[in-house]
């Protein structure tokens, strides 16, 4: 069998100590749990739990069913670049598991440990913390389960679980709270994101030669674009594509100041957040009075917008159909119409690669799209293995709320599958839709000595279209 890095000598213990930092109490106030671990945190933790298992009837069957055959083990990124037998998937679920059974079932509550159930501890409850957040909910063992035990619905039930007793991380928890200050992850006010926006403008008339517009809060455009905020100021050239693209086409566009942000770390946390986050997106399209949105070039956006915008925040039916949509749908709609000219050419200097994005391709089935504008864009491109890409993809090694500076080393060695797969390619640009991706990839790839760009789709779309002037 073909493997992209060799499985790793059981290393107990290894990533122990990665822990991501605790949340700060301002935070956690301002997106409604407890300010720091409450006293009595094992009773709220209980509670807590019987309540996941009553709403939430597939984390129950997870918990259920596994018959420990040991199919997933070897399929999770933590586990391959760490070494420690905890990242392993069908271990990182016993964590839940043992707790489940002490509590929760016959079996446990009368053999004990003898049917594999453990008191709560706070031993145990430190390893909830830290291998849970050392999980990037990417799906990937689900893939190889034979009976489909997603793993990542695991995690999302324990980290649900901490934070009703007030355990959670700095990193989500700012992240969430920053939605609620600015309307965008990276915590960018309105006055800079406009700002910001006159910036791009005046480079690209600079450049170009033509007056291309970054339009913000424009009441009657014809589409809202919820890009992850990270393009409009660190992914900048994926921005300027989409801004390329609107002008080419001559579609009415804008962006919104109180909903800047596609992202939604509601996920990585618990579902009140979630709904919280994704129902300012619909906010900002009643405000704008807009008939369609477009979501941007981000994995768990994309993920959140599909799977939860209709059963959490309510119908989109006030926008014209088909909805949700992704940027990417739209893009290689016009492609396919020729509404723009291009030239391939531009980007020959690369050897393109495309990374599918955990969420968009595992979780939502995305696939074709973001191929398909890169093989229109460029003159070359190659796929990395077939086991680490569609359905198959590995994690960049920093989704589900790990791009956190204080586990690098987590984030470094979840991303080697994917560095060895783009080197075993020789492409020197890899392409992808999701900022998580953006920022974590460059990290990796430096790490693990591998001479390649990364870039969005969008990147390869605004170097090629062929402006009139
Ligand atoms: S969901 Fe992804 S990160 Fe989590 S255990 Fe499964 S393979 Fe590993
Ligand atoms: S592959 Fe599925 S059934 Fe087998 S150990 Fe993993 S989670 Fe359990």
């Amino acid at each position: 069998m073909h493997r992209i890095i060799p499985v790793p000598k059981l290393k107990p213990g290894a990533t122990r100590n990665q822990k991501c930092h605790p949340a700060k109490e301002k935070d956690m106030a301002k997106i409604n749990l407890p300010p720091a671990r409450l006293n009595d945190w094992k009773e709220v933790i209980l509670k807590k739990m019987a309540e996941v298992l009553d709403k939430y009837r597939s984390v129950r069957l997870y918990l259920d069913i596994c018959v420990k055959c040991g199919a997933c083990a070897d399929k999770c990124q933590f586990f391959l670049g760490t070494g420690d037998p905890k990242n392993m998937p069908v271990a990182r679920a016993d964590l839940l598991r043992r707790v489940y059974k002490k509590y929760f079932t016959l079996g446990g509550k009368v053999w004990g440990s003898l049917n594999e159930a453990e008191e709560l501890s706070e031993s145990l409850l430190a390893d909830w913390y830290t291998y849970f957040y050392q999980c990037s909910e990417c799906r990937r063992c689900a893939v190889f389960c034979p009976y489909g035990i997603d793993t990542a619905e695991i995690t999302m039930a324990a980290r649900e679980i901490m934070a009703a007793a007030g355990i959670a991380t700095k990193y989500v928890t700012e992240v969430v709270a920053k939605v609620y200050d600015t309307g965008n992850n990276l915590g960018i006010w309105p006055a800079a994101w406009k700002d910001n926006c006159a910036f791009l403008e005046e480079d690209l008339r600079e450049i170009e030669g033509v007056d291309i517009k970054f339009p913000v809060d424009q009441v009657g455009a014809e589409v809202l674009l919820v890009p992850p905020s990270a393009d409009n100021f660190v992914n900048t050239n994926t921005m300027i594509g989409y801004a390329k693209m609107f002008h080419a086409a001559g579609i009415s566009w804008t962006t919104s100041t109180y909903c800047n942000e596609g992202g939604n770390f509601g996920l990585f946390l618990n579902y009140y957040n979630l709904k919280k986050v994704n129902n300012r997106i619909l906010e900002a399209a009643r405000q704008l009075k807009v008939k369609k949105v477009y979501w941007g070039e981000c994995g768990h956006a994309w993920r959140a917008g599909l799977a939860f915008t209709t059963t959490l925040s309510g119908s989109m039916d006030f926008l014209e159909i088909p909805y949700p949509v992704h940027i990417c749908d739209l893009t290689w709609e016009l492609i396919r119409k020729k509404a723009f000219k291009i030239d391939k050419t531009a980007n020959d200097q690369f050897l393109v690669t495309y990374h599918d994005p955990c969420n968009v391709a595992r979780a939502a089935g995305y696939f074709e799209p973001p191929r398909e504008i890169i093989k229109a864009t460029c003159n070359h491109f190659v796929e990395m293995p077939a086991d680490t890409i569609r359905e198959k993809t590995y994690c960049c090694g920093a989704g589900g709320g790990l791009l956190a500076d204080e586990i690098m080393e987590i984030r470094l060695a979840g991303g080697k599958p994917r560095a060895e797969a783009c080197r075993s390619t020789g492409a020197n640009y890899l392409a992808t839709i999701c900022a998580i991706c953006k920022a974590n990839l460059p990290e990796v790839m430096k790490h693990h000595r591998v001479n390649c760009e990364v870039g969005g789709v969008h990147d390869l779309l605004g170097r090629a279209l062929v402006l009139k002037g």
